[in-house]
C-alpha cells in the first residue's frame, strides 16, 4: 500500500468527478453498442492508475488498456478485475504470467506467437487481440499470409481465444484527414482477411472517437480525452462536447525574501535583479518533472501570474513576486487561481510539445491527491512506500 501521507508542500490534485464526466460524455456521444476502453498506461497518464480505473469503470468504461505487463499486474494486484488489454509487446516468456493474471495480450507478429507458444506450458486460457498495422508503422501485422497463419495457430489451440482485432491511426488528431482515410480504408481491407470477425473490433483513440464516432466499430480506446485534454490543438474547437481538465499541480512559497538591485538568483547566477524585488522559493524542481526549459514561464501566486526567475533546480525554483507575500501562500503551476488559469496545453506550448508529455512528465515524486465531490478520498505518495 502507498502511504497516505506526504510531508512536502507540493502535490497534484486529480479531480475524479471530471474523469467521470469525461467518460460519461464519451459514452453518451458514441452509439449505444460502442464500448469505452479506458487507456490507463503510464499510471493513467500521470494521474494515478487505480483511482482513475475505478472512476472510469463506474462511469461506464468496460475494458482497460495499458502499455506494459507490469502496469496490468499492478492493477490486478490492486484488486481490479475488469478485462485489461496490454497494448504493447509482452516478452514471449511472460505469456504464462499474463494468463495467470487473466490479461488480454496484443498479438502483433506470427514469429512472436510461435515463440510464446513454444515456451507456454500452462493449461490456462489466453485471450488475444490481433494488432494490424494499417499505416502507423509501429506494432502490428501487415501481410495477409501472416494474418491467416496467425489466426490458424490460435484456432488450433483450444487454450487460445481471439477476442479482438484492432489498429491505430497516426493522424486522427489532424485537420487534414487524408492519411486517416487512407489508413481507415486499409484497415477495412485487412478486416476482410479475417474469415470470422472477432467479438471486438476497434481502431479509435480519443481523437477518432471524438471526430468520427461512426467509424470506430465497437470500442473506443479513450486516453487523453478521459483526462479532459484535447488530442491536439488544431481540433480543439471542433470537439463535440466540453472536456474537463482533471489534473492540476500546486505548491507553496516556502521562503519569501527581498533582494536588492544587482543581486543574483540560482545556479549559474544567470538572473540579476534590475531593481529591488520580492522573491519566493517554491519547492518544485526538474526531478518533479518541472523541467529546466520552463525557466521564465509563469506560475500563479495568490491569483497573479508570476515569472520563474533563474535556473530551475532539481527540487526548487524561484519566482518574482509583485509584493511581499506570506510564507505558505499557494502556488499553482497547472490549474486555476481566482480568474487566472494555466492549462496543461499552455505548458505544452511553451515546451514545444504535446499535453500528453507534460502530464506524463510530472514525476512519481509528487504526491497525488484524489478528489471526489470536492473531498479528498485518497492520497498516494509512492516515495513513502512501505513506510
Ligand atoms: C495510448 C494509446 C491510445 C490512447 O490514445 P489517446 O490519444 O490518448 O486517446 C489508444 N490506442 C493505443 C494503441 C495507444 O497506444
Amino acid at each position: 500500500m502507498e502511504s497516505s501521507h506526504f510531508y512536502r508542500d507540493t502535490w497534484v490534485e486529480v479531480n475524479l468527478d471530471y474523469i467521470y464526466e469525461n467518460v460519461t460524455n464519451m459514452k453518451r456521444f458514441l452509439p449505444d453498442d460502442v464500448a469505452v476502453m479506458a487507456v490507463v498506461k503510464a499510471n493513467a497518464y500521470g494521474h494515478g492508475d487505480v483511482q482513475v480505473v475505478k472512476t472510469a469503470l463506474e462511469a461506464g468504461a468496460s475494458y482497460l488498456a495499458v502499455a506494459f505487463l507490469d502496469e496490468a499486474i499492478h492493477l490486478r494486484s490492486s484488486g481490479i478485475d475488469a478485462p485489461i488489454l496490454v497494448l504493447g509487446a509482452v516478452r514471449p516468456n511472460d505469456m504464462s504470467l499474463a494468463a495467470k493474471y487473466n490479461l488480454t495480450l496484443t498479438v502483433f507478429q506470427l514469429e512472436w506467437l510461435q515463440e510464446a507458444i513454444s515456451v507456454y506450458k500452462e493449461n490456462l486460457p489466453v485471450t488475444f487481440h490481433l494488432k494490424l498495422d494499417s499505416g502507423m508503422g509501429r506494432l502490428g501485422v501487415k501481410e495477409k499470409s501472416e494474418v491467416t497463419e496467425l489466426i490458424e495457430v490460435i484456432e488450433n489451440d483450444p487454450r487460445f481465444f481471439l477476442e479482438g482485432v484492432f489498429t491505430h491511426f497516426a493522424t486522427a488528431d489532424e485537420l487534414d484527414t487524408s492519411y486517416f482515410e487512407e489508413q481507415y480504408q486499409t484497415f477495412l481491407q485487412m478486416l476482410e482477411w479475417i474469415p470470422v470477425k472477432p467479438k471486438m473490433v476497434h481502431c479509435g483513440n480519443s481523437a477518432t472517437g471524438l471526430r468520427f464516432p461512426e467509424k470506430v466499430f465497437n470500442a473506443v480506446r479513450l486516453g487523453i480525452g478521459m483526462y479532459g485534454l484535447t488530442p491536439s490543438l488544431e481540433i480543439k474547437d471542433q470537439l463535440p462536447y466540453n472536456l474537463h481538465e482533471a489534473f492540476s499541480l500546486h505548491s507553496s512559497l516556502v521562503q519569501v525574501k527581498k533582494i536588492a538591485e544587482g543581486e543574483k538568483v540560482s545556479y549559474g547566477a544567470t538572473f540579476t535583479a534590475d531593481e529591488e524585488m520580492w522573491v519566493g522559493t517554491v519547492p518544485v524542481g526538474y526531478a518533479d518533472g518541472w523541467i529546466r526549459s520552463l525557466q521564465n514561464t509563469d506560475v500563479l501566486v495568490d491569483g497573479e501570474r508570476c515569472q520563474i526567475i533563474g535556473r530551475i533546480c532539481m527540487d526548487q525554483f524561484m519566482v518574482k513576486l509583485p509584493r511581499e507575500m506570506a510564507r505558505g501562500t499557494k502556488v499553482t503551476l497547472i490549474g486555476g487561481q481566482k480568474n487566472e488559469y494555466i492549462h496543461v496545453d499552455d505548458v505544452a506550448k511553451v515546451l514545444g510539445t504535446v499535453n500528453y508529455e507534460v502530464i506524463c512528465t510530472i514525476s512519481y515524486r509528487v504526491p497525488r491527491i484524489f478528489l471526489k465531490n470536492k473531498s479528498i478520498i485518497e492520497v498516494r505518495n509512492p516515495v513513502l512506500i512501505n513506510h
